[in-house]
């Protein structure tokens, strides 16, 4: 097979941004509500059946393409390690404006209540920034107490969490990995391409200013008693911030894939810069592409494919090892190594 160029797939949220991503994929789409574009999504939306899944060109769902031919799609390696599903989610966020203060569960949480081996620790990848002050929030800054957790989120005192959170500039070229139960929220300003573990699990311990309905949607059916025992409430260090976080200029050319993220990464989640000066050849497996800028091409065992600045793609395992030409850039995620499985929380 060849790399898929993918439709646009733009979702409605309940906060604001998207133009950014309309402008990247130049597909016209709404600008103001569809901040997240699901890109080669096998997921669905929380508690929905089709919603979040992405298509191919001819239409068919990418999900049922894999499943008919997992071997084909993710190798054999993979699926032997991870079975039938890419084990990855990759997104296009633009932040229109701050996102509530959220937590993913762990996959213990996970396996104990929400009945899926998956939690949701996810990884952003700055790849714009507006504003004079771009941020995120990560983490609390001290010990939080369960009651304090919980009396903040009766509240709803938005500035009582940011107060309590590291806040942490960001530029182009930032990756930013976000261990699940850690509470966090990106800053208005910040277009990153996101990388998730497969599912849409998300605890809102912010939700009063935002369209949404928090009490009955915030807390993913199990009620904020069980819900927020998956914060994180113990502090989050200096030093680990500092091991959650990488940089890399993503202007600068290599002949070889340039590693964006941190090594506590590595078993959820593998996402490379690829600029080639002359080429730049990528090993064989399922990977998904947002090419950032430029021009050029995919040249892998069926020839080559031309891509150019706002494609996105999904490479098949098929696809075999793929070399990359042209002035090009391009955020290239994968799946954790085959040898990561079991590994994580
Ligand atoms: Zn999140």
């Amino acid at each position: 097979m060849k790399p898929v160029i993918l439709p646009p797939h733009q979702l409605r949220c309940f906060y604001q941004g998207g133009a950014r991503i309309a402008a990247l994929r130049g597909d016209g789409g709404d600008e103001s509500w569809s901040p997240e574009e699901w890109i080669a999504s096998t997921t669905p939306r929380y508690g929905e059946v089709v919603a979040g899944l992405s298509a191919l060109p001819g239409g068919q769902l990418l999900r049922e393409a894999i499943q008919a031919d997992p071997g084909s799609w993710l190798g054999a390696e993979h699926v032997a390690a991870f079975g039938a599903d890419p084990a990855i989610l990759v997104k296009l966020l633009d932040a229109g404006e701050r996102l509530p203060v959220h937590v993913h569960p762990t996959r213990d949480f996970s396996r104990q209540h929400l009945n899926c081996p998956y939690g949701k620790t996810e990884a952003w990848v700055v790849i714009e920034v507006t504003g004079d002050d771009p941020h995120v929030y990560l983490g609390f800054k001290d010990d939080v107490s369960a009651e304090d957790l919980r009396a903040l989120v009766d509240s709803q005192d938005s500035q009582g969490f940011l107060d309590l959170m590291h806040r942490i500039p960001v530029e182009v070229g930032d990756s930013i990995v976000v261990p699940s139960g850690t509470p966090h929220a990106t800053g208005a300003g910040v277009f990153v391409v996101e990388l998730q573990e497969p599912t849409d699990f998300s605890i809102l311990l912010e939700h009063k200013p935002f369209d949404i309905d928090g009490e009955t949607k915030g807390h993913l059916g199990i009620g904020f008693d069980l819900a927020l025992q998956a914060v994180k409430r113990t502090a989050t260090s200096l030093d680990e911030l500092a091991s959650w976080r990488g940089h890399l200029d993503l202007t600068k050319p290599a002949d070889q894939p340039q590693k964006t993220m941190p090594p506590i990464a590595d078993p959820y989640f593998r996402a490379d810069l690829v600029r080639p000066e002359a080429s730049a050849a990528v090993a064989a497996g399922f990977g998904v592409l947002v090419v950032i800028d430029g021009a050029g091409s995919l040249d892998g065992t069926d020839g080559p494919v031309a891509i150019t600045s706002g494609d996105v793609l999904a490479v098949p395992y098929s696809a075999g090892e793929v070399t990359v030409t042209g002035n090009v850039g391009i955020v290239w995620s994968r799946p954790p190594a085959p040898d990561e499985a079991g590994k994580g929380a």
